[in-house]
């Protein structure tokens, strides 16, 4: 819970600020970045929001904080930032707010895909990468149809998914690089660094580089679910790897970036960094070959 005595000096005078525990994980300057904005090691409230979307925004920035960081001067009632998540980014995937400090506000998404026949079903709405286990939040996901699988990109971003198979028994798939003491019960744990088709519109990409068993998810060939392995930057204002963040090898995530260059897709969907569209599939392709060339030169 965030506490006003310790409020960070840089807050803009008003209703919202920001607490010393903040982690600096980008997550409010991503949800509301007409207030939030970035300060030395951390986020503070640039400007107040003045219209009720940008209040409604706030409050969004306000549930998603994975360590509770931001607070309000005044008892105010969260519910509008609560009840706005999942949060439909298109079609029917949507972004679950409520990060986990554990996953250090890494974002996850959920999938919600219609039950086909028995193996469809096994394969129905999928989260990517845990999100914190908010009771608002299960009860959400449950009111869409539950989770039928819960993807793990990777070792750092899995937190809550023991409760998530708990509430709501779905299979977890890491792949077994990436498999540790904390996740040895996950019940599917693929092997190797070839693509593998979970469903007819659902496969698993191996991209070791960030960690060894790093992999992503590409959904209808539209949506790729990248975790820590690529993200856009809006610094850079291009897609990058994160080098400083590169905990296997720079060298397999640079040949894992490009294997993608095989694959066809329009959105990344990262756990760190900003999310991108592309106008189109080719669009994506240069923005990737573009990428690769900036990784070799790093
Ligand atoms: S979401 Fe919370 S922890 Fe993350 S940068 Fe904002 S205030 Fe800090």
């Amino acid at each position: 819970m965030a506490t006003l005595a310790e409020r960070l000096p840089e807050n803009a005078p008003g209703l919202f600020y920001v607490d010393r525990s903040c982690i600096d994980c980008d997550t409010c300057r991503r949800v509301a970045p007409e207030v939030f904005a970035e300060g030395e090691g951390h986020s503070f409230v640039a400007s107040q929001p003045e219209t009720p979307e940008g209040r409604r925004r706030a409050l969004m920035a306000l549930v998603a904080c994975p360590t509770a960081s931001i607070g309000t001067a005044s008892r105010t009632d969260a519910t509008p930032g609560v009840r706005a998540y999942p949060e439909r980014i298109e079609e029917n995937v949507s972004f679950c707010g409520f990060t986990a400090e554990s996953s250090f506000g890494a974002w996850s998404y959920f999938i919600e895909r219609p039950a086909g026949g028995s193996e469809e079903r096994r394969f129905a709405n999928v989260l990517v990468d845990s999100p914190r286990a908010a009771g608002p939040l299960l009860r959400a996901l449950e009111e869409r149809g539950g989770v039928a699988t819960l993807f793990l990109t990777h070792r750092d971003d899995v937190a809550d998914h023991e409760t998530f198979r708990k509430e709501f028994g779905c299979e977890r798939v890491l792949h077994s690089r990436d498999v540790t003491a904390g996740t040895r019960g996950v019940e599917i744990q693929p092997q190797g660094d070839e693509p593998l088709r979970l469903a007819d519109d659902l496969l698993m990409i191996p991209t070791p580089g960030h960690t060894r068993g790093h992999a992503v998810l590409l959904y209808k060939e539209k949506f790729l679910f990248t975790g820590d392995h690529l993200a856009w930057s809006e610094r850079r204002k291009q897609l990058v790897g994160f080098r400083d963040a590169c905990w296997f090898s720079w060298e397999e995530q640079i040949r894992s970036m490009e294997r993608l260059l095989d694959h066809r897709f329009e959105w990344v969907l990262p756990g760190h960094g900003t999310t991108f569209h592309a106008a189109s599939p080719e669009a994506m392709h240069a923005e990737l070959q573009r990428c690769v060339a900036w990784m070799k030169r790093r």
